[in-house]
């Protein structure tokens, strides 16, 4: 498709010579004697970039171009002025409505190599554009069965809970778990785990009413919201009972018949919990008790179920001690390039727990998170993990980075740059050599006082890395925005990659995408070497994962880093 270059001036001779510009340049060029002209045949023609004038009569090319801005955000609009307009049309520019102010009178080859760039922009933009799209609905769905992914369905269940519609919307929100799934995956194999998988998802299919939302959150976890009116108990529960004898026909599989037992919990909205997270929680713990409680189809929430939930306490009791007693330890694992080269290690925490040895973090984490426990757990994570680079550093590895992970509340704490500053002065610490870890829903949640707070670290030269990325789809539309340095490509995806095209397909695109934003790409969760030359053939940057290294003590480190790897 040819490049389309729309001109617009008051003038029909400065039109004219400019058209004649751009003779021999291959552009389709259209002209528009006023803004309504222009914005008229912008209604039907494809345009890439504008040329305005400034000064006409019926409204100024500033204005006009607010206005194209608003209706066509991806052309590139570039003011031609005679006079001294810059200043009048400064907010213009500023907002981002002009992306270049050029001299009136003109010179020929000084304005089209303007022109030349302002389309080699656009093409930049829009490839970046289709990359997004594209992402996001390759993001959207689960790989397998093609149903909703827990975050799109998440959103779309905190969408149903719209507060103006809380008079008339009620569902009840299922959850599903297939038992014995590792068990059959196995004995049998992967495959053949992925095929009940999807036979399961095409009885969820036939059975649901086409209004049901149906997800696969995970593994052998299903959702499904059911549209109904709560009170009627007794449509809920004769759609629950056909759904469940459903499930428990045989399953035929390569010639051989089996029966997947699963276990279903169920929270009702508004009733039982009236956001989406609480829902959740309520579904799940009914559907623990029905793990728990066999021969029953089905349980649905109820507060009696709350009382279960004491080994948590216990470990609250503890975490608020473990500090004091100096329970936490510090993991690094390294992250390396192409060549096996050892740039940077990320800390990870272990909580050397007095009876119950060392836990990882999804033992504690929420809990931390709860309590507020995180903001001093996390400010000694930061500190510790910079002592130890400080001592790498004293050894010889005076480039060697370290990536510490930053919870949502400390994000939230408005000490965190003032902590991390001071960390980095009180051991004499490049920023450059500190990387934050920070994963997408999070900035999400606040984007515009974390874009303030990651741009200020951001200028003392601290590195931001996105973690996780590709779980949580919905921040792609900011990523070009934020200012972050590097993608973490999630480990499921890496999981994945060698054995779905689709989720090949995705790697490849995040890689392309985070080329196209300068951002620098690392895969986590590197364990084989079949994955590693899929990730480097197809230029991913960084790597990190058990084929290097599990997450090791600072000891063991050391002597890695003096041997390297090979790749
Ligand atoms: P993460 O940031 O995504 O960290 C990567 C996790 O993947 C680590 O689990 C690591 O041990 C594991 N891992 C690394 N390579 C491989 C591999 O090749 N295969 C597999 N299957 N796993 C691999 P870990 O240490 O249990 O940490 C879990 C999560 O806890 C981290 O996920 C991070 O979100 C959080 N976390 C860890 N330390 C901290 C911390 O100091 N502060 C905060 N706020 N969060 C932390
Ligand atoms: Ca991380
Ligand atoms: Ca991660």
């Amino acid at each position: 498709m040819k490049n389309t270059l729309l001109l617009v001036d008051d003038e029909p001779n400065i039109l004219k010579s400019l058209s004649r510009v751009f003779d021999e340049e291959g552009y389709e060029i259209f002209t528009a004697g006023s803004p309504e002209e222009a914005l008229d045949l912008l209604k039907n023609q494809n345009v890439d970039v504008i040329i305005s004038d400034q000064r006409m009569p019926t409204m100024t090319g500033s204005e006009f171009l607010s206005r194209v801005k608003k209706q066509y955000p991806d052309t590139i609009r570039m003011i031609l002025s005679g006079y001294a307009d810059f200043n009048a049309i400064q907010s213009a520019i500023n907002e981002g409505s002009i992306y270049k102010f050029l001299n009136k009178p003109w010179d020929n080859d000084e304005l089209k190599k303007n022109v030349y760039e302002a389309f080699k922009q656009h093409t930049l933009n829009m490839k970046h554009k289709e990359q997004e799209q594209e992402l996001t609905v390759l993001l959207k769905f689960d790989k397998l069965t093609g149903l909703l992914n827990r975050f799109s369905f998440i959103q779309s269940l905190t969408d149903a809970i719209q507060p103006e519609d809380k008079e008339t919307t009620s569902f009840a929100l299922m959850l599903i778990d297939i038992q014995h799934l590792s068990q059959i995956n196995n004995e049998f194999g992967q495959e053949f785990g992925d095929q009940i998988i999807l036979e399961i998802s095409n009885r969820l299919k036939i059975w649901a009413d086409p209004s049901y939302l149906i997800s696969r959150l995970g593994g052998d976890e299903f959702a499904i919201v059911i549209f109904t009116d709560i009170k009627n108990k007794k449509f809920l529960e004769t759609t629950i009972v056909e759904l469940c004898s459903f499930l428990r026909q045989p399953f035929n599989i390569n010639d051989s018949k089996i029966i997947v037992g699963s276990n279903l919990g169920i929270s009702l909205y508004p009733t039982d919990a009236n956001t989406s997270d609480p829902l959740i929680k309520c579904a799940k713990l009914a559907l623990l008790k029905n793990q728990a409680e066999a021969g029953k189809d089905c349980q649905f929430y109820d507060v009696s179920l709350e009382k279960g939930i004491t080994t948590s306490i216990q470990l609250e009791t503890d975490l608020h001690q473990a500090l004091e007693k100096n329970e936490f330890r510090l993991l690094y694992q390294p992250m390396v390039n192409q060549s096996g080269y050892i740039m940077g290690v990320e800390a990870l925490l272990r909580w050397n727990h007095s009876k119950h040895g060392i836990l990882s973090p999804d033992k504690f984490l929420s809990i931390a998170e709860t309590t507020g426990l995180i903001l001093p757990i996390g400010k000694w994570v930061l500190q510790t993990a910079i002592k130890q680079l400080k001592i790498w550093h004293d050894m010889g590895y005076s480039e060697l980075q370290v990536a510490v992970n930053i919870s949502a509340n400390q994000f939230r704490d408005p000490n965190l740059y003032q902590y991390v500053s001071d960390a980095l002065k009180t051991f004499n610490i490049s920023p450059t050599c500190l990387i934050l870890e920070i994963t997408e829903t999070l900035i999400m949640n606040n984007i515009e006082i974390n874009t303030t707070l990651l741009k200020s670290l951001r200028e003392i030269g601290v590195k931001i890395a996105m973690d996780d990325f590709g779980t949580g789809y919905s921040s792609l539309k900011y990523l070009n925005t934020l200012p972050i340095n590097i993608l973490k490509i999630d480990q499921s995806f890496v999981r994945e990659m060698l054995h779905s095209k689709n989720t090949a397909d995705i790697v490849i695109t995040i890689i392309a995408l985070g080329k196209n934003l300068n951002l620098a790409v690392l895969a986590e969760g590197v364990e084989t070497k079949e994955q590693q030359d899929f990730l480097i053939n197809n230029h991913c940057e960084l790597l990190q994962g058990y084929l290097f290294s599990s997450p090791d003590k600072a000891s063991e480190i050391t002597k890695k880093l003096l041997q390297q790897f090979r790749i």
